[in-house]
Parts: C-alpha cells; structure tokens; sequence
C-alpha cells in the first residue's frame, strides 16, 4: 500500500517536471554513458527512475526481480545499480549481499531504495554495503543528484592517485612515500594509523563501519573481524585523533557503526 502512495506521488512529481521546462540541470552531464542498472518491481516507479536518469545522460537497463538483475550483471557489469529493497522472490538486501560477496561485483556502488524509514534498516544495509540509502517517496531530483554524488565519488580515488596526495585542511598524505603531513610538520604515524587516516581522506566524508576500516586499514577480511577487532579500531582512532590535535576532532563516531572524517566547509 505504502508503494502505491510512493508511485502516486512519484507520478505527480514526473508529470510535473514533464509540464515544466524550466528544470534547472542538476549538474554537469556525465562525460561518457555511464550505465546504471536499476532494480525496482514497480514499472511506474522504474519507469520514472529510468527516464530520469535517461534524460541526464545515463544509460539505464531495468530489471523486475533480484534474478533478473544478477543475470544482467554477469552480462554487463553496470556503474551503479539502484536497488530496490522489496523485491519479491530474492530481496534487495540478498542482491547486494551477492553483489558484494563475489569480487567481480563487490566495487559496483549501490544507491538503495528503502520504504522504511528506521534507522536499524539503514545500518544493517550499510553493512551490507550500500552507498547511499534513498527513502521512498523520494524526488527524482533527488535520485539523479545522489547516482551523480556517488559515481563522482567512486571516480576520484582513481583519477587522483596519479598525484598520490590526498589533503583535509592542514593534513596531508604522500601515499607514495607514506609521509604524513600537519601544517607542514611531520606526522609520526605508525603503518595502522597512516592507513587508517588514508582510508578516512579517501571516503571523503562517507561513513565507514569499523569492518570497513578492518578490511582496508588493517586487510582484514570481514567475516573474521570480531568484538575485539572492532575495538582495535577505537584504540587506534583515539591514537591517531591525538596525534592529529584539533583536526583529530574531524574524525567523526557515528555511535554504534563506525567513523567518518568531517572536513569543515571553511578548511578545504
Ligand atoms: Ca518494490
């Protein structure tokens, strides 16, 4: 029944922007053609998102079910998939556990489409490894402005690493030469907290749960890190906040989940 409402009031939104021409564009188009796939039951629902999109440059395939959208990966690999949540037969929680549990899929970002609106569901989707969280009914604006905000973020890690120096403010990271810079002045970071510190420059932002930062700080695959691991995260974010001083503030606890780094608008 909620869908229903989402749909109608989707549907309102899409006829909308249809009657006005004034639309302002959201962005810069993408370069090329990237191909997003999206997964949504609902022809209404995956129509509107599929002409949205569509009408921004992206190429879209749409899938009914979680088969039919696995079977479309293993044919072409997409650049994003919006995934809807309530599928029937397979769910949208089992289709990116198997996105990112093989490792052909697992770099694919997923923007997520959820009807529930509780914060448990958000979390338990996070940690399954969904980009971003979109909450029905949403605006298509909205949906354009985040598939752009995370295929712009899953860019820039490897059109910059020809530089190899990632900075926040007055921190900077030679990830070449593992050299860590504060105000110019040598950092004395041990390997753990240089990793860790690049992994939190590196998600720009983004929220990483202490498995996260065990897999890529600490190579740590995450179905063995246990209650002990994740507080060998605390320890070693409480070390590295230390060293940093005032910017050690910057590295946010999500409470329950993980961290992420804050970098203030008037220090970039
Ligand atoms: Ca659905």
């Amino acid at each position: 029944m909620s869908n229903g409402i989402a749909a109608l009031e989707l549907s309102g939104s899409f006829s909308g922007i249809m009657a006005k021409k004034k639309t302002p564009p959201v962005g810069a188009r993408p370069s090329e053609s990237e191909r997003v796939l999206v997964v949504e039951d609902e022809p209404d629902i995956a129509a509107l998102i599929a002409y949205q999109l569509t009408r921004e440059g992206y190429r879209v395939e749409t899938a009914n079910t979680g088969t039919e959208a696995l079977g479309a990966v293993s044919r072409e690999v997409p650049d994003l998939v919006v995934l809807d949540r309530m599928l029937p037969g397979l769910s949208g929680d089992e289709v990116l556990a198997s996105l990112k549990g093989e490792a052909a899929t697992r770099t694919i970002p997923v923007l997520v489409l959820t009807a529930k609106r509780e914060q448990e569901d958000r979390i338990e989707g996070f940690e399954l490894g969904a980009d971003d969280y979109l909450t029905k009914p949403f605006s298509p604006r909205e949906l354009v402005l985040r598939v752009r905000a995370i295929l712009r973020r899953t860019k820039e890690p490897a059109a910059k690493s020809g530089g190899r120096v990632l900075r926040a403010g007055p921190v900077s990271l030679d990830v070449n030469s593992h050299q860590a810079l504060l105000d110019g002045e040598e950092l004395n970071l041990t390997p753990t907290e240089f990793r860790l510190l690049r992994s939190l420059l590196e998600s720009k932002g983004r929220t990483q749960s202490r498995q996260q930062l065990l897999e890529r700080a600490w190579s740590v695959d995450s179905h063995l890190s246990d209650r002990i691991q994740t507080r060998t995260v605390d320890m070693h974010v409480r070390r590295l906040r230390a060293k940093l001083g005032e910017v050690g503030e910057w590295i946010e606890t999500i409470r329950g989940f993980g961290y992420r780094l804050r970098i203030p608008e008037d220090a970039t």
